[in-house]
Formats: structure tokens, C-alpha cells, sequence
């Protein structure tokens, strides 16, 4: 995207990749259809990136969704809206984008040199501009380039075989720059709780609640009936910690813990929180019933199919794969007639249907993040030019800033955005700075 706009103003660009392609990310975004965009309205778009999206309003107001939809269509990509406007390519191939911005790049006479890894940025004294030091040259595993202007869209440090390794941060710190220690945003979390996360392996959990907790020390009891449901505490019991996050919707099970949309929308508040101390989640099972309502509603069922075992019973509740570690959980014998299961030992399955908890180990590690939470300090960065405040002539855009979203399309949008002003502004400074410019 800097590329190709800086192209079309005229920029003699050369775009340094890598990798044997450029785009290798893009390829796998969105389970490789490439959620490109979203249609939420602007303050929804940028309370989705947290405190840092306010850094977003001067690119969004030059570049924004309209103009990357109109940029595609001019190269044959249609979109569509999909739940939660989440904005796809109608043909549902990521490789259409990446074919529309290899065009709009090459069309603009933008040189694309693969394989070949850029290893650092070379400054010049710079008398006249207000940094004390400009961009002179780009230094690669092959040469030395000589460059007006430097963009480093080097992204971020997670998914490592896409080609981002986190060289933009070494990168940008070598020449000055503060780096907010990375993160893994966007991730599967790992629990202590394993052999159970194993048993429901592949589960996938539709319509349910994941609530993450700040524990302290002795509000950790692996493997135990939890000490309060998603609700409120238990009367009698401990109090309920303090909730970080509370969200709505889809999750799965995996061999080493939790994954899916919402645990992924909630992994950096956990990450972040588990440097203060242990985390725990409680997943609600049944959200639509209270917990009153489910102890009614299991009541009923137990009077009504008094012979059925308890393991039958649980073939209505859950699914399949959770029945036997909800066996062990209740400490119900699976076989126990459903006539005969005691109102405490009811209760305890209500208490675990609506709080299913683990406990929180960690994220997988940052190489299997989607994005890459951290990164080059927004106070350090222009948001009207995408201009390094440090070095003249250096330009940022993408996942090298300290920017991350949830999902539904906003990193995406914000890299294309962030690229496109970059390329622009790269591409005035240029003009009045005739010499071949970089695109990194
Ligand atoms: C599995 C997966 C799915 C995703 N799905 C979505 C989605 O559907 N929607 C969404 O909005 N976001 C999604 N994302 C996030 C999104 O893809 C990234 O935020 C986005 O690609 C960042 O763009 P970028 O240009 O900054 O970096 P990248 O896309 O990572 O591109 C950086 C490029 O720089 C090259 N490079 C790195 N170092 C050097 C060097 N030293 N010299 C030369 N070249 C170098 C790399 O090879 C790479 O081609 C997904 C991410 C992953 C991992």
C-alpha cells in the first residue's frame, strides 16, 4: 500500500521484501479469505484498537474504508459484509488482495525486490530539517542503498514463516527509538488445568460467557468445584475476585487450553494481568438461565427421567467430549439414576455449568499470536505524516507501531491506512528531496 501510493505520486520507489513474495500475512488473515475491513462507525472502529486508536484519527480521516474499497474495486476485488461487519473479498481468496496491491504497486512503476532482508537504516547529520539526524541509505543482505526516504513496514513478530520476525523494532530502536515491550495480543491461552483441557479437545462452545478474574494466591484451587459462579459469589464463600473481562459468544477447546474469538478478544487483558498476578476463567455454560433457573430446570429433568443415569442426563446438557470430566468434576458417579442424585450434588453441577473454571498459565508464545501488542512509541511518530519525530525522512505504518485491535478486520485497516499516509508523505518528502526512495 506505501508503495503503490507513493508510486503514484511519482516517487521512484523500490519496495525491499524478505521473503520469495510480499504479502505472506495477508494470505493467512481471516483463515485465508483476508477480513480486510469492518463497517462498524468511526468511534466503535477506534475504541477497538484501546487507548493508542485515538493515534488513528489523521490517517483514518485521509485513507479510510471507503478508499480502500474503492482501491480494490479499481483492481477487480469486490467485497462483502459478513456478521459483525466484517468486511471479506466476495470471492473469498486474501490472494485477490494481494494481487490487487502487487498491481497498484508494479502500475506505479514501484520496483519489488524479494529476498532480500533489510538490516539496518543509515542516518546522515541533517542540517536542516528539525531531527538532528535524516535517513541516508538502507543497508540489505545485499547492499547498500542510498534512500530520501525510509518506510519501515516491517510488521510485527508473531506468525515468523509470514516473514515478520520483529527486525522493524531492532530496526527502529537502533536509530533512537522506544520500543513498548512486546506482547502477544490476539492468542490461544495456555491453563494449568491440561489433562481436562485435553479431554474436551476440539470442543467448540457456542453462545457462552468467558469471564476472566484476577485472583490472588489463595483464590486458586485447581481441579476443585469453583469458590463462586460468573454471576456473584456464593453465599458463605469467599468473595468473588475482581472481573478484568467479561464477553459473550464463541470459544473452543484445545489440547493445551482455550481458544477462539472471544478468548483471543480477551488474551491481551489477561496477558497484561498476569503480570500482576494469577488469572482464572469461569466459563458460563448456560447464560441464558440464572443459576435459580438451571437448579429448577435440572430439577425437572431429573424428576421427570428419574431412571436415566447421570451420564445420560449430561447428553442434554453438554457436549459429548465434557461429560466425562463433568463426571469428575461433580463427583457424581455416571452411572447414579438421576432420581437419586441429592440436591447438594445438584447444586454442584448447577455451580459448574455456570462456572466452569480454569486457571490461567499463559499465552502461547508470541510467535503464535495473531498481532504483536507493542512496538514503536506513538509519541514518537507523527499521526498526520506517519514521520519518525526522531529521524527525518523515516516513515512507520502497520504492526511495527504499538498499535493492535480485536478482531472483525482492524489491523488490517489500520496497516493499509497507516500505509497509505506513509507512502504519501514519503513521497512529498521526495520531491523536494529528489533521491531514490525505500519502501521496506
Ligand atoms: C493467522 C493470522 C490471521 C490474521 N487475520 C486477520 C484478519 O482477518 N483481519 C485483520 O485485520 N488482521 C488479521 N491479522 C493481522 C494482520 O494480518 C496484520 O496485522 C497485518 O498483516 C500487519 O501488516 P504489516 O504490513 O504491518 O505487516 P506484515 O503483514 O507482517 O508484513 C511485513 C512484511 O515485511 C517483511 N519484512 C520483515 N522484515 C523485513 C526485513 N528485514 N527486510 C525486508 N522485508 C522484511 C515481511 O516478510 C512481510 O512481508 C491476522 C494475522 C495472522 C497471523
Amino acid at each position: 500500500m506505501a508503495a503503490g501510493r507513493a508510486g503514484e505520486l511519482g516517487a521512484p520507489v523500490l519496495l525491499l521484501e524478505k521473503t520469495d513474495g510480499c504479502g505472506k500475512k495477508i494470505l493467512l488473515s481471516g483463515k485465508t479469505r483476508c477480513n480486510l475491513t469492518n463497517t462498524a462507525p468511526l468511534s466503535e472502529f477506534i475504541a477497538a484498537y484501546g487507548p493508542n486508536g485515538r493515534f488513528l484519527h489523521g490517517a483514518f480521516s485521509r485513507f479510510f474504508r471507503d478508499e480502500l474499497i474503492a482501491l480494490l474495486a479499481r483492481y477487480g476485488v469486490a467485497v462483502k459484509t459478513e456478521r459483525g461487519g466484517r468486511v471479506f473479498p466476495a470471492s473469498d481468496a486474501a490472494r485477490d488482495v494481494v494481487h490487487a496491491l502487487e498491481r497498484f504497486a508494479r502500475e506505479n512503476k514501484a520496483v519489488i525486490q524479494t529476498t532480500t532482508r533489510a538490516l539496518t537504516i543509515e542516518t546522515s547529520p541533517s542540517p536542516h530539517s528539525q531531527s538532528a539526524i535524516r535517513v541516508a541509505a538502507v543497508r540489505t543482505d545485499r547492499a547498500t542503498l542510498p534512500a530520501a526516504a525510509v518506510i519501515l513496514a516491517a510488521g510485527g513478530a508473531s506468525y515468523p514463516s509470514t516473514g515478520s520476525t520483529g527486525d522493524g523494532y531492532e530496526m527502529a530502536r537502533a536509530l533512537g527509538h522506544t520500543i513498548v515491550p512486546l506482547r502477544a495480543a490476539l492468542v490461544p491461552l495456555v491453563v494449568e488445568e491440561t489433562a481436562r483441557a485435553k479431554a474436551m479437545q476440539g470442543v467448540s462452545l457456542r453462545n457462552v460467557r468467558l469471564t476472566a478474574f484476577q485472583c490472588r494466591a489463595d483464590q486458586i484451587e485447581p481441579d476443585r468445584v469453583p469458590l463462586y459462579d460468573c454471576g456473584r459469589g456464593i453465599a458463605g464463600r469467599k468473595a468473588r475476585p475482581p472481573v478484568l473481562e467479561s464477553r459473550f459468544g464463541e470459544m473452543m477447546m484445545t489440547h493445551f487450553g482455550i481458544g477462539g474469538p472471544i478468548t483471543l478478544q480477551m488474551s491481551l487483558a489477561i496477558v497484561d494481568a498476569l503480570e500482576r498476578g494469577p488469572v482464572s476463567v469461569a466459563i458460563d455454560l448456560k447464560p441464558a438461565l440464572s443459576r435459580e433457573q438451571l437448579r429448577r430446570r435440572l430439577q425437572r429433568d431429573f424428576d421427570r427421567h428419574g431412571r436415566r443415569t447421570f451420564r445420560n442426563i449430561l447428553k442434554d446438557l453438554l457436549p459429548a467430549k465434557m461429560g466425562e470430566p463433568f463426571v469428575e468434576l461433580c463427583g457424581i458417579a455416571s452411572d447414579k439414576p438421576a432420581n437419586q442424585i441429592s440436591a447438594d450434588e445438584r447444586d454442584r453441577l448447577a455451580a459448574l455449568l455456570k462456572s466452569l473454571r480454569f486457571n490461567i498459565r499463559g499465552p502461547l508464545p508470541l510467535t503464535a499470536a495473531i498481532v504483536t501488542a507493542g512496538g514503536v512509541a506513538l509519541s514518537e511518530v507523527d499521526p498526520c505524516t506517519m514521520e519518525s519525530r526522531r529521524v527525518g525522512g523515516l516513515y512507520f505504518c502497520g504492526e511495527v507501531l504499538d498499535l493492535d485491535a480485536d478482531t472483525g478486520g482492524f489491523n488490517l485497516q489500520a496497516a493499509f491506512s497507516t500505509g497509505y499516509v506513509a507512502g504519501e508523505s514519503a513521497a512529498r518528502a521526495t520531491q523536494t528531496n529528489p533521491r531514490r526512495s525505500t519502501a521496506s
